[in-house]
Formats: structure tokens, C-alpha cells, sequence
């Protein structure tokens, strides 16, 4: 039997009651599949720097190295806020994704039909809503030189090489190729000559990839038709600072922030993990939803280990669960029928995803 290791990264807040749920899930679908899993546990995050006094210990970065995959609850709180920026738990996780070379940031948007309601938008508008934003994520203008501030300037470069555009690229047509095989590539290339560069490039990648359609949008357009028409989307491949914006904008399209899990990927270990922070204002009180972390977990499972079947029965067990009329406290005034806990949240959804097929 295969035992994959997973590095748990438990963090702040919410973080540790979030991963338990998640850890549950795992177990629960183990059990009925030909693998296991052994965890450890690494330290990331002001309960990082409490103990040793570095957000980011070198051991976990050691930890999430010798791992399959890590899965990461989130960091921070008011508590550190004062300390200095290097030794912030924000600080850590940035240094922590730049040392695994996680470069691709893949952000599901998927709106439950049984949550339709939960959006800010009409529920015709949203239902079926199933993308994905493919962000790259270590490069383009947020790390680009030269850049600077004098008293009266500032300024920042947007660059891209073409083996960076290459690499995304790929993550997208690959990612397309388990979907719906559509990829529509954003960009801003009728003004930016980065944006040239990163269009052609995908567009030579595209010719890999016959089965998947290749379209291209400018950036401005793209936020206008994610709010006008979302379900024409299917993977949505985009630079760092594009792809920032337009996967705040999509995660909204589901309603709770509680629900949205993320992957960042790259060549070697990925980090999954749920897209909202620590939630200080809710720790310690079960009462936070699992479901991202949970969906993350399924990530997890579909694209660092190609488990895909237990992948599904989570992403089912979910649904099941919110069909079901299961919500916790976010969610609460959406059509509950019972309004649980964290943990019963995390059990529910376990024993759904424990059941076998056979
Ligand atoms: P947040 O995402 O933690 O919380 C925003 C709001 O959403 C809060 O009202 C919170 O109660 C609610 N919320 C978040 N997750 C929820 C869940 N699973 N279930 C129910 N409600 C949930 O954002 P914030 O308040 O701006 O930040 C709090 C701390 O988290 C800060 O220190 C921030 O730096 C940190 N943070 C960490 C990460 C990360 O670890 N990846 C990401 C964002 C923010």
C-alpha cells in the first residue's frame, strides 16, 4: 500500500481547527482506497516565531521538502502585527512559497447549486459557475527590476521571460485537459509589450495542446464578462498582477470566502490551502467553515498525488453535505437545515466521502 507524506502547516487562528477537518476527510477516504497517509506537523506563522522566534523555521521548510505535498491552514493575527516586517507571520509564508518555487496559483471557483443564493449576484447568473484562474505567481511586476520610489516618482517593471510563460502555460493546458479543455489566456497585450510576448508565447504552447481551445481576452474585458457571464469561463491563464485581482473578484462569485480552497504549484512540492486567513475573530469558537480547507485537501489529492477518484469523492461528499442542507455559521441563513460545528462539518463530510463504491 502507498503512504503518501504530507507536511501539515497548521498556523494561526482558525488555522488548527480547519486542518483537523481536513485531516479527518483524508482518513476517512484512506480508508477506502489503496493508499494511506503519514503526516508531520511543521511550524509556520506566529506560533512560529513565539516558539523560536522565526516565522519560518528552516525545519519546516526541511519538512515540506521531504514531503508529497503540503497542506497549510493559514497564519497571522493582531498579535504580531507590531512585530518587524521580517519577522511577521506574513513574511514567512511569502518566504516559505518563494523556497518551494511554487510559480502557478491555481484558484477554483465553483458556485453550489445549493448556494446560489449566497452570491452577490443573481443566482441565474451564477449557477453552474465552475472555472478556474491559473495565476502565475512569482514573477511579472510584483518581482520585477528595476524598481523604486523617490519623493515624487515611483515606479515598478513588468517583466516576463519566455520560460516563464512556458511554464504556466503548460500548468494551464494540462489543467484544461481534465476539464473542459478551454483556456482563455488574459492579458493586456493591445498596449503592454509583456502582454505581446505572454500571448504569442501561450499561443505556441497552445499548438501542444490540440484538443484544448485557446481564446484570448484583454484584462478590463475579462472583469467586465466575469461579472456579466462567469460560466463562459473554463481555466482562466493569467500574469501575477492580472490573476491577483481577477481571482478576488471570481472567489466572489461562491458567496463565503470559508468555501474557496487554492493549490500553488510548481516543479516540485505544492502548498494547499484555503484562501482566507486565520480568521482571529472566530478562533477557538468552532465555528468556522472547513469546507475550504477540506476542498483543498481534494486538490491536494488531484494534482500532487493523481488520486483522483478519492479526489472526487470528496468534492461529492461536499456537495452532498450542502445539499443536504449542512451549513455552518457563515452560511447559516442559506437554506439550512441544520446549522453544525466545525467538527460536525468536518465528521459529516468525512463519513460521506468514507463511502466505497464497491
Ligand atoms: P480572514 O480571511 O482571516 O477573515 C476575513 C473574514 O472572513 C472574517 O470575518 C472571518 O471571520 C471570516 N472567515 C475567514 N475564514 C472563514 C472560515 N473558514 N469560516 C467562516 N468565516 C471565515 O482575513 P483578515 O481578517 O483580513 O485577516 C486575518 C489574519 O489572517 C491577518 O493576520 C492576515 O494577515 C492573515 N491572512 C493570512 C492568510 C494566509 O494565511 N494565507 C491569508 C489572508 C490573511
Amino acid at each position: 500500500m502507498k503512504t503518501y507524506k504530507i507536511a501539515l502547516i497548521k498556523g494561526d487562528g482558525i488555522g488548527p481547527e480547519i486542518i483537523d477537518e481536513a485531516v479527518k476527510v483524508l482518513d476517512a477516504v484512506a480508508s477506502c482506497c489503496d493508499f494511506d497517509f503519514s503526516y508531520e506537523e511543521a511550524l509556520m506563522g506566529g506560533c512560529a516565531y513565539d516558539i523560536t522566534g522565526d516565522p519560518l523555521p528552516q525545519e519546516t521548510i526541511t519538512t515540506a521538502l521531504n514531503s508529497d505535498a503540503v497542506l497549510f491552514g493559514a497564519i497571522g493575527g493582531t498579535k504580531w502585527d507590531n512585530l518587524p516586517r521580517e519577522k511577521r507571520p506574513e513574511s514567512g509564508l511569502l518566504r516559505f512559497r518563494k523556497e518551494l518555487g511554487v510559480y502557478a496559483n491555481l484558484r477554483p471557483a465553483v458556485v453550489y447549486d445549493e448556494l446560489v443564493n449566497a452570491s452577490s449576484l443573481k443566482p441565474e447568473v451564477v449557477r453552474g459557475v465552475d472555472l478556474m484562474v491559473v495565476r502565475e505567481l512569482i514573477g511579472g511586476i510584483y518581482f520585477g527590476e528595476p524598481k523604486g520610489r523617490d519623493e515624487n516618482r515611483g515606479w515598478n517593471t513588468m517583466v516576463y521571460t519566455r520560460g516563464e510563460i512556458e511554464r504556466i502555460a503548460h500548468q494551464a493546458f494540462k489543467i484544461a485537459m481534465t476539464r473542459t479543455k478551454r483556456v482563455c489566456s488574459i492579458d493586456k497585450a493591445n498596449v503592454l509589450d509583456v502582454s505581446q510576448l505572454w500571448r504569442d508565447v501561450v499561443t505556441e504552447i497552445a499548438t501542444q495542446y490540440p484538443e484544448v481551445e485557446l481564446s484570448h481576452m484583454y484584462v478590463d474585458n475579462a472583469a467586465m464578462q466575469l461579472i456579466r457571464d462567469p460560466k463562459q469561463f473554463d481555466v482562466m491563464l493569467t500574469g501575477n498582477i492580472f490573476g491577483d485581482i481577477l481571482s478576488d473578484e471570481a472567489s466572489m462569485l461562491s458567496g463565503s470566502i470559508g468555501l474557496l480552497p487554492s493549490a500553488s504549484i510548481g516543479a516540485r512540492i505544492g502548498v494547499y490551502e484555503p484562501i482566507h486567513g486565520s480568521a482571529p475573530d472566530i478562533a477557538g469558537q468552532g465555528i468556522a467553515n472547513p469546507i475550504a480547507t477540506i476542498s483543498s485537501a481534494s486538490m491536494m489529492l488531484r494534482y500532487a498525488l493523481g488520486e483522483i477518484d478519492a479526489a472526487n469523492k470528496i468534492d461529492n461528499a461536499i456537495k452532498r453535505a450542502l445539499s443536504e442542507g449542512y451549513r455552518t455559521k457563515d452560511l447559516a441563513q442559506y437554506d439550512a437545515k441544520e446549522v453544525c460545528s466545525t467538527s460536525e462539518m468536518g465528521s459529516i463530510i468525512a463519513n460521506y466521502s468514507a463511502k466505497c463504491k464497491h
